[in-house]
């Protein structure tokens, strides 16, 4: 732990932590100690962790990257963080994220962007940008991550290291805070398949008290199959994920893994997911309109921002949500609150939730003729910080390949494979189908 504190100390300049407590982390590295030394260790003893700033915290402030809760400290702990600390996990600190998890490039933090520590003029990706550069950067083993459309597995490709999104309900939402509730899912970014399989073991199972979506399966052991041999895996290869909007780089550098996987003895057999461009904008109606009721309690009463100035409660109101809420987030809140409204509700939320329903058949059709599914990441590596100026739609159109994923509540992860452009790392991901995950850890592990 105390190395780890040390190298994210020197590496601050990385942007990756927004708060640390050294007085903390030590006294659970002591109590790590006293159960290693006691003989009653969990599977994750002293195994230093660091959690994206969207997970409540106890001993650590809350922010959800926004200034609407700068300084926020939670009465009580996530369940994801309460159960990696049951394993034995030393909390390291909380790492930076875009607001409220709304993003792909952690420039939508109100505490700053992170650095890509292969090239710090570029993005981590988002919105767990914190996450995948404390990891790849090595200031921590380990790293928690939320992902909604994809914010666990791309960043995890830009950063080059191993993201996994189980699928949903899998991991408690409890003490998530909250942007698309139908989508958030919690998930591990490591440096590789078995560390991230070690981990979700330990993060996952049945919440039925404290979060209703949890689903009624119990905690499994992920790690059980890494070792298993892929002879005769039959891997889906989506011709929708390798058209025209893919660059070069990328693409060759999946190319050369499917080739890689082939050699192991699987076989890859050609699909269509004909609704992948559809997902982008059913993705932009629905994650906005629950995200607009999401966010509908940071109204300065509660908790979190409160504006100094104003006349009356409703201008008490606006005044903290224009102070404490960053454009991208505001921009959101209105989208959603318009196609909810009457009137554009039919038109809008509804049409989305119908293709939600067909992008997710498409995925069973394509199940039945293979075993996992694999594709890029996403179209491009990791893009100069500011890349994409202020033009919002450059950044929703590049999460085209995880969206589909995450619209199905499915299981995806990221695994580095190669580099591409400017010798930044490129991910490979897959999609499996629900509860599959010890699988394609295992597929993970064979290339790895
Ligand atoms: N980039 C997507 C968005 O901005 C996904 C974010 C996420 O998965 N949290 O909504």
């Amino acid at each position: 732990a105390q190395h780890f504190l040390h190298r994210a100390k020197t590496h601050a300049d990385l942007g990756a932590f927004l708060d640390v407590n050294e007085e903390v982390t030590l006294r659970q590295a002591r109590a790590a100690d006293a159960r290693l030394a006691a003989d009653t260790a969990g599977p994750l003893e002293g195994v230093p962790i660091a959690h994206k700033d969207i997970f409540v915290t106890k001993d650590f402030t809350t922010t959800a990257g926004s200034k609407m809760l700068e300084g926020y400290r939670s009465p009580f702990d996530a369940t994801v963080v309460s159960r990696l600390a049951a394993a034995g996990a030393v909390t390291l600190g909380k790492l930076n994220c875009d607001e409220f998890a709304m993003g792909s490039a952690n420039e939508n933090s109100a505490f700053g962007p992170v650095k890509n520590p292969w090239d710090t003029t570029r993005t981590p990706g988002g919105s767990s940008g914190g996450s995948a550069a404390a990891v790849a950067a090595r200031l921590t083993p380990a790293a928690t991550g939320t992902d909604t459309g994809g914010s666990i597995r791309q960043p995890a490709s830009f950063c080059g290291v191993t993201g996994i999104k189980p699928t949903y309900g899998r991991a408690s939402r409890y003490g998530m805070v909250a942007f698309a509730s139908s989508l958030d899912q919690a998930g591990p970014l490591a440096r590789s398949a078995e560390d991230c399989a070690t981990l979700l073991s330990s993060m996952c199972g049945p919440d039925p008290d404290r979060d209703s979506t949890s689903l009624d399966v119990p905690a499994e052991d992920f790690t059980r199959q890494l070792n298993e041999p892929i002879d005769g895996l039959r891997i889906g290869v989506p011709a929708e994920f390798f058209g025209e909007g893919l660059n070069d780089d990328v693409r060759a550098a999946v190319d050369a893994a499917l080739k890689q996987y082939e050699a192991l003895g699987a076989q890859l057999v050609p699909i269509s997911l004909p609704r992948t461009e559809l997902s982008i904008p059913v993705y932009y109606i629905i994650a906005p309109a629950e995200a607009s009721s999401n966010l509908s309690r940071f109204d300065g009463v509660k908790f979190g921002h409160r504006a100094k100035d104003f006349k009356d409660l409703t201008e008490m109101y606006e005044q903290t949500r224009a102070e404490g809420f960053g454009d991208e987030v505001k921009r959101r809140i209105m989208i959603g609150t318009y196609v909810l409204s009457h009137g554009y509700y039919d038109a809008y939320y509804l049409q989305a939730q119908k293709i939600r329903r067909m992008i997710a058949d498409d995925f069973q059709q394509a199940f039945k003729v293979c075993d996992v599914i694999a594709g890029p990441v996403a179209p491009t590596v990791a893009w100069e910080l500011g890349g994409h100026g202020n033009d919002p739609l450059a950044d929703y159109l590049a999460d085209i390949f995880t969206l589909p994923a995450s619209l199905a509540g499915l299981p995806g992860m990221s695994l580095p494979v190669g580099f591409g452009a400017g010798h930044m790392p490129v991910g490979m991901q897959l999609i499996g189908n629900h509860l599959t995950e010890a699988r394609m850890l295992n597929v993970a592990h064979r290339f790895q």
